[in-house]
């Protein structure tokens, strides 16, 4: 009697999984050539390539329980106005999804900013992908599978590649915080994609036990902090995961996080006109970044995010130059320093906070 093949519900993405879970499917196969099969799928050799010193009988036991799903992209959108580009993907049940290939500072260096989830059922006032609600979580294969499409845009033979990931794409990545922390896992993995785990950076909206799991399963990675405001009663209308997670719960899960890890969170903050960079929000970002460095022995470093408006209508403006000045050299008075951020793409709708799935 032939043996039986599993569905492919029943298969395990091999792009999803470590050389350690790929042994605890197929325990039958050694250490080693978990890591050399792992290896050969993320180099992209191809299933025909001739592994050596892996068993044929151990690739078998592979295939029967394994396989290599493919992730549509339908759309590939660069910007005229710098070197982003856009990737939009679609799942096997019609969800869109994407990611942006953000060119880094030192040549040849990219980041890839990728999604967690289809939708976002956070409703941040400022962002695009708030608007569109929460379809669904995305796959921990999805979310790889991401960073291998950007990297295939890449040119490695001249020495471009992937430096850096970033969840900042659609969705709460702590809201789907298992498949992204068995993401990270793959993602850092030096048998599969081996990208150095202090340059992947997780934003949240402000999930404090996520941000504690964070720090217990993923150490080396980033915390970034999306702020909206350090006024209250602003971020509550800003971001209405306030109400459930009120900042100052946020902020102490942050710094258990600096604490146990070591690292500074990165707190990102958008100037809105009127409404976030005033005078007495200076003052309140100053008071919490220092609040904060008394507490968790580590300065935060302090990202200014220029807003981009969506496609639909929007509440908010964008801070103007002189206000935004203003801002910055109330905060440097206040004894803060800022970065701005450079939020590329804006023309296909690639920058922070304009991704909505659409071509
Ligand atoms: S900013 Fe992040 S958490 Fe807030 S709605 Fe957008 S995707 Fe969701």
């Amino acid at each position: 009697m032939a043996a039986r093949v599993p569905p492919e519900r029943d298969l395990a993405p091999l792009q999803a999984l470590t050389p350690a879970r790929l042994r605890e499917r197929v325990p039958e196969i050694t250490e080693a050539e978990a890591r050399r099969l792992l290896s050969a799928l993320h180099r992209e050799l191809g299933p025909g390539a001739q592994l050596r010193n892996v068993r044929r009988s151990a690739r078998e036991a592979v295939a029967r329980v394994s396989h290599v799903p493919e992730l549509r992209v339908v759309a590939r959108a660069a910007s005229e106005l710098d070197p982003f580009v856009k990737l939009l993907f679609e799942g096997a049940d019609g969800a869109r999804f994407e990611a942006v290939r953000i060119p880094l500072e030192r040549p040849g260096r990219f980041s890839v900013c990728v999604s967690s989830q289809v939708g976002c059922a956070l409703g941040c006032t400022f962002c695009e992908t708030g608007r569109l609600g929460l379809r669904r979580n995305l796959e921990t294969w999805e979310i790889v599978e991401q960073v291998r499409a950007v990297r295939r845009t890449l040119d490695a033979a001249a020495g471009q590649r992937v430096h850096g990931v970033v969840f900042q794409g659609m969705g709460e990545p702590l809201s789907n915080a298992d498949r992204v922390i068995e993401a990270l896992h793959v993602l850092s993995n030096p048998s599969t994609l081996a990208i150095d785990a202090r340059a992947i950076t997780v934003c949240t909206a402000g999930l404090p036990a996520g941000i504690r799991r964070l720090a217990a399963e993923a150490p080396n990675v980033r915390l970034a902090v999306s702020l909206g405001s350090a006024r209250p009663e602003t971020r509550r209308r800003l971001m209405p995961i306030t109400a459930a997670h009120p900042l100052d719960e946020v902020l102490a899960a942050a710094a258990e996080h600096a604490l146990a890890t070591g690292h500074s969170p990165l707190f990102a903050y958008i100037p809105l006109a009127g409404q976030t960079d005033t005078p007495a929000d200076a003052e309140a970002l100053a008071r919490l970044l220092h609040d904060f460095t008394a507490r968790a022995g580590r300065r935060p470093r302090l990202s200014l995010v220029p807003y981009n408006p969506g496609r639909s209508d929007s509440e908010h403006r964008r801070s103007d130059a002189p206000s935004e000045a203003g801002f910055r050299a109330l905060l440097a008075e206040y004894g803060v320093s800022a970065h701005r951020r450079y939020s590329g793409g804006s023309d296909v709708a690639a920058a922070c906070g304009q991704l909505a799935a659409t071509a």
